[in-house]
C-alpha cells in the first residue's frame, strides 16, 4: 500500500505545541509564554455587547475594524497590514506564497519550532544556522545563505534577546528574498523592527496578540509590509480568515494602550525579580526581553526537573534539541506562581 501523503509530509515532524490542560484543572502553566493576566475590560464589553445576529454573515476579509485600529497605534496605512488567525497564519502564508523545492529557508537555531515544520511541508530546502553561545546572530552566514526566506524572531525565543537593528538592516540590505522579522514579543522591548519595514520592500514584521494582549485564545495576528511584499500574500489567504468576533475583540484590545503597557510593566518587574530568584539558585540566566526566561540548572538534569514539576502541576518547556538539551523555558507568572515555582523548584537543583 502507498501513503496517503506526499512524501514530505510522510518524512517530517509535526509541531509539537506546548501542553494544554483541560479548563479549571489546578495547573500552573508556563510553558507557552501565554500572559497571566486577563484580557484588557475593553474587550469583555466588546464581547457582551456583540450582536450574535451578526454572525448570520461572512466576516471581513480584510478585518477592516482591526487593520484601522492597528493601522492607528502604530501609524502605519491600512494597506501595510495583513491580519492572520494568529501570527502562524501570516508565517504559513510567507512559506506557501515564497518557498518550493529548490528555495532556500532560512534561520539561525535555536528559534521558533514552527519555521522547521512549515518548510517541510513544502517542502523547501532549510538551511539551519546555529547561534553561538552569546546569541550574537551570524549575519554574514546568514547572508552567505540567501535565501528566498529568511526568519528572524525578536526577540528570540527560547533565548529572549533582541537582535540589533543594524544586523536587521544588514539583512535587508543584501538579502536578495524575503525578510521575515517576527515580532511575537516585540511589546515587551523597547526596539522595534517597523523603521526597516518601511525602508526596505522585502521585509515584512509579524505581530500577535497572543502575548502582550492576553489573547492567544482569540487567533490573531498580523504582518507589516510594503503593499507590493503583500500582493501575494493576500492572493492566497482564505478570504474569510478572520471572524466577525475576533476582528471587533483584537481592535478593542489594540486600542486599549494604558491597560496593555500596565500589564507589561507588571510581567517585566516580575521577570526581573524571578530571575535574580533563579541566579541565587545558581542557575544560569540569559537576559530576556520578553515574558519568559532561558535558564540553566547547575546540575546537568534539566528534564528531570521539567519531569518533576509536571507531576507537581507545574508546566513548563523542556525542547530535545540540539544547543538547548540542559536548558528550560520558563513563561513568567504572576508572582504568587513564580513563587510557587521556585518553591517546588528548590528540593530539585
Ligand atoms: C507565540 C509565537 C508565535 C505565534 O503566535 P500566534 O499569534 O499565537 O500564532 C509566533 N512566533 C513566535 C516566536 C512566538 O513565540
Amino acid at each position: 500500500m502507498g501513503s496517503f501523503f506526499r512524501s514530505n509530509i510522510d518524512a517530517m515532524t509535526g509541531y509539537i505545541p506546548g501542553e494544554q490542560p483541560k479548563p479549571g484543572s489546578k495547573i500552573i502553566k508556563l510553558n507557552s509564554n501565554e500572559n497571566p493576566y486577563s484580557p484588557s475590560p475593553a474587550v469583555e464589553k466588546v464581547l457582551q455587547n456583540f450582536d450574535w445576529k451578526r454572525l448570520r454573515r461572512y466576516s471581513d476579509p480584510f478585518a477592516n475594524e482591526f487593520r484601522n485600529a492597528v493601522g492607528e497605534v502604530l501609524d502605519v496605512p491600512p494597506d501595510w497590514i495583513i491580519v492572520g488567525n494568529g501570527s502562524d497564519e501570516v508565517l504559513n502564508l510567507v512559506i506557501r506564497a515564497c518557498a518550493e523545492p529548490g528555495r532556500k529557508v532560512v534561520y539561525p537555531m535555536p528559534t521558533y519550532v514552527l519555521y522547521r515544520t512549515l518548510a517541510s511541508m513544502q517542502p523547501a530546502e532549510v538551511i539551519e544556522i546555529p547561534y553561538p553561545e552569546d546569541y550574537r546572530l551570524p549575519v554574514e552566514e546568514i547572508i552567505r545563505a540567501d535565501g528566498a526566506i529568511t526568519f528572524i524572531a525578536t526577540p528570540n525565543s527560547p533565548s529572549g534577546h533582541v537582535v540589533p537593528l543594524k544586523d536587521l538592516r544588514s539583512l535587508a540590505t543584501n538579502l536578495s528574498g524575503v525578510l521575515v522579522v517576527d515580532e511575537a514579543y516585540v511589546d515587551f522591548t523597547t526596539e522595534d523592527a517597523l523603521s526597516i519595514v518601511k525602508e526596505f520592500d522585502n521585509v515584512i514584521s509579524i505581530r500577535t496578540l497572543s502575548k502582550g494582549y492576553s489573547l492567544a485564545g482569540i487567533r490573531l495576528g498580523f504582518g507589516i509590509a510594503n503593499p507590493k511584499l503583500l500582493t501575494g500574500l493576500y492572493k492566497i489567504k482564505d478570504s474569510y480568515n478572520i471572524d466577525a468576533i475576533a476582528c471587533a475583540v483584537g481592535a478593542a484590545a489594540i486600542l486599549d494602550r494604558a491597560y496593555k503597557n500596565a500589564c507589561i510593566e507588571k510581567i517585566t518587574t516580575s521577570r526581573e525579580k524571578l530571575a535574580s530568584e533563579f541566579r541565587e539558585l545558581s542557575f544560569r540566566v540569559w537576559d530576556s526581553q520578553t515574558n519568559f526566561l532561558l535558564v540553566q540548572p547547575p546540575r546537568d538534569n534539566a528534564e528531570d526537573i521539567y519531569l518533576k514539576l509536571k507531576a507537581q502541576g507545574i508546566l513548563i518547556r523542556y525542547f530535545k534539541q540540539p544547543g538547548l538539551k540542559n536548558k528550560l523555558r520558563i513563561t513568567v507568572g504572576t508572582d504568587e506562581q513564580n513563587q510557587e515555582l521556585i518553591a517546588s523548584l528548590m528540593p530539585l537543583v
